[in-house]
């Protein structure tokens, strides 16, 4: 299959296809994502951060986990891999070891991130791990029936809990910071120029760096909880979003029907795991 190699989105040698088609793999459209479900346009920013960071996406991997977000890793036209439920940071971690050349991305949803992979988010932090960790956050398990997730708001209904979630939900931003990450922002789809330059700066930098995307899912988390459609909850979006750089992540939590704290919440430099190997490891062996 041809990768991209240029860093131009619109290939004049084919003017009538979609402006990103050269990015995606047609031969997997159409996508089964819902009618006004954000995921297509978390994608988009990102391929445009892509694009516009001008990296090479020949020496780019996508991974994904299970889930609606986990097509992203099918559709792109990347060197990508769609993993097994919640296990795409540990698919990650092995390919940024064994080629510090790539950019790793690991793209999935909350269900994915911090309920299966949660564990795996958190030890990825802490050793502070060269991989860009986009978590897409809708709230729910979309793809299979819209139960209660670790992210759920208190309150929201879900068809596992039909009056309502009573768990306290994660803060990820929180979680991110907390656990040792190196770049830490909150977006939501509605945000796409913010969230663009967010992607930009994160395939920019190394070590762990979590891009957290508020998304409508309209058809299981919205229709639920009675918020209307993808359109109306990107206008909920709009009312209630708060940008706040550099806010302590600990007020970042996201009540049900309340303010959402965006932003770039930390932005760091620590070394990453592979630079202690490396730095130590050569030090050693020279002093033998
Ligand atoms: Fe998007 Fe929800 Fe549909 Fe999944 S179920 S594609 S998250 S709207």
């Amino acid at each position: 299959m041809t990768r991209p190699d240029a860093t131009t989105i619109v290939d004049p040698m084919d003017a009538e296809k979609h402006p990103m088609s050269r990015f995606l793999r047609e031969d997997r459209m159409p996508h089964i994502w819902c009618s006004s479900c954000g995921l297509g346009t978390t994608l988009t920013c990102f391929i445009m951060a892509v694009v516009e960071t001008g990296i090479d996406p020949q020496k780019m991997a996508v991974v994904s986990g299970i889930g609606c977000t986990g097509r992203v890793a099918g559709y792109l036209n990347f060197d990508s891999f769609h993993t097994t439920h919640g296990r795409a940071i540990p698919f990650a971690t092995g390919l940024a070891l064994s080629n510090p050349e790539l950019k790793v991305v690991v793209y999935s949803g909350d269900g994915d991130i911090v309920a299966i992979g949660g564990n795996h988010f958190i030890h990825a932090a802490r050793r502070n791990m060269d991989i860009l960790c986009v978590c897409v956050n809708n709230f729910t398990y979309g793809m299979t029936g819209g139960q209660v997730g670790p992210t759920t708001p208190l309150t929201a209904k879900a068809t596992t809990a039909p009056y309502g979630s009573f768990e306290f939900p994660f803060n990820i931003p929180y979680l991110a910071v907390a656990s040792g990450a190196n770049y830490v922002a909150r977006w939501t789809a509605l945000h796409m120029r913010r969230l663009k330059r967010s992607f930009q700066e994160a395939l920019n930098k190394k070590g762990f760096r979590v891009i957290e995307i508020i998304s409508p899912c309209p058809t299981a988390f919205a229709r639920k909880n009675r918020l209307g459609t993808g359109l109306d909850v990107l206008k909920y979006y709009h009312a209630n979003s708060i940008i706040q750089h550099g806010a302590d992540p600990r007020d970042a939590t996201i009540d049900m029907g309340g303010k959402i704290i965006v932003g770039k919440f930390l932005d760091e430099d620590r070394p990453c795991y592979r630079d202690y190997v490396t730095e130590n490891v050569s030090r050693q062996l020279g002093g033998k």
